[in-house]
């Protein structure tokens, strides 16, 4: 028997419990994995409060990332003892996850812990971590370097926006942080951010073209906020889109596409391709100060994992919170 944060739907309504369970209650897969740490990320919040619909089969062991060691494999890649991660592809959504001590998954899902990292750090950084390295990535690609201006980081006290302040400005990059958290200003400059700006200048309706500033963005939160980050983006610039922590419409204009012929990426961790994921993993390894990730970071046991989800919808949640399964 192990111990799992189960989200049951039947008739007795909606309702996510951690309960004692058996092998019988993993899916089909690969490989076995005996679970040390996994997260709470947004999405985890929305499974284990119902508010939105992304679990889609019940009893469903939440958790959209687990890092541990390989119990059993039967695939070549993997064998026991193996240091592992995973997010995306549907775990804790469809395919029970990695809020339980144990999880079973297939192996194309997984990747090899990075050297450098422990599993307690890999998911210190989490889905949402990985998310903002994707986002930095994007901004990469595009051709941003540090000489190319400031960069805006939206839904800064959140998962991914304190991850990727720590990243660009370990980067070089100057990093201006919007939050509606100013008093933790202190804690956002100490991530590296050179500036704080109240999340209310750019959650209203605003103008098709502000004042140029931006040479990239990292959108957390979607709705007026990223669509005044694209009007307020220099020629040329990028905007990288990953969350809707403010809301999914996106009520912009074509004005900064067509005017300054800016580019705006989405930005998908779920169904990223290995060599995308692990890529970012390997960079998080080497980019990202893990002082700075501890500083961020606070460790709760499976226990608490449900007041945790309630609390990250709430935006009472900073940086990040690992759940520490068998404590
Ligand atoms: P968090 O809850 O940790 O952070 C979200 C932050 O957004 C909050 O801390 C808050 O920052 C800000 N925020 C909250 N509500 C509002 C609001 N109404 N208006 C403006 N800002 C708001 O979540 P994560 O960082 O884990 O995830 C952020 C977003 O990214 C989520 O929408 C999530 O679903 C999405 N996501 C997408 C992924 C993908 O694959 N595309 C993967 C991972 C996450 P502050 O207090 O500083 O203002």
């Amino acid at each position: 028997m192990f111990n799992a944060l189960v989200i049951h739907k039947d008739d007795a309504g909606y309702r996510a419990a951690v309960q004692s369970v058996d092998d019988s209650s993993l899916p089909e897969g690969e490989v076995t994995v005996q679970v040390q740490y996994s997260t709470i990320n947004y999405k985890d919040g929305l499974a284990i409060t119902g508010k939105s619909p992304v679990v889609r089969k019940f009893p469903l062991h939440a958790g959209i990332d687990f890092a541990g060691t390989v119990l059993d494999s039967t695939d070549a890649r993997y064998k026991s003892g193996d240091a592992v991660l995973l997010n995306g592809w549907g775990v804790g959504e469809s395919h029970s996850g990695g809020l339980a001590q144990k999880a079973r998954v297939k192996a194309d899902w997984l990747v090899p812990l990075p050297e450098g990292l422990s599993t307690k750090d890999a998911m210190a950084i989490g889905t949402a971590g990985y998310t903002a390295m994707l986002c930095v990535l994007a901004l990469e690609h595009h051709g941003l370097t540090p000489d190319s201006g400031e960069v805006l980081v939206t839904g800064a006290n959140g998962g991914v926006g304190s991850v990727a302040i720590a990243v660009l400005s370990h980067l070089g990059f100057k990093v201006v942080a919007s939050t509606g958290r100013p008093d933790e200003a202190e804690f956002l400059k100490g991530l590296g951010a050179t500036e704080i700006i109240h999340r209310d200048t750019l959650s209203a309706p605003g103008k098709p073209l502000a004042k140029e500033r931006w040479a990239g963005v990292v959108d957390a939160v979607g709705s007026h906020t990223l669509a005044n980050a694209c009007a307020g983006t220099k020629t040329g610039g990028a905007v990288t889109a990953c969350g809707l922590a403010q809301g999914m419409d996106f009520p912009g204009s074509v004005a900064p596409f067509i005017l300054r012929g800016i580019t705006l990426y989405g930005i998908d961790s779920v169904m990223a391709p290995f060599a995308k994921r692990s890529a970012a993993w390997g960079r998080l390894a080497s980019d990202l100060d893990l002082k700075k990730l501890a500083a961020l970071t606070q460790v709760i046991p499976l226990g608490q994992a449900i007041q945790a989800g309630h609390d990250i919808l709430a935006g009472r949640i900073r940086g990040r919170v690992v759940v520490d399964v068998n404590a």
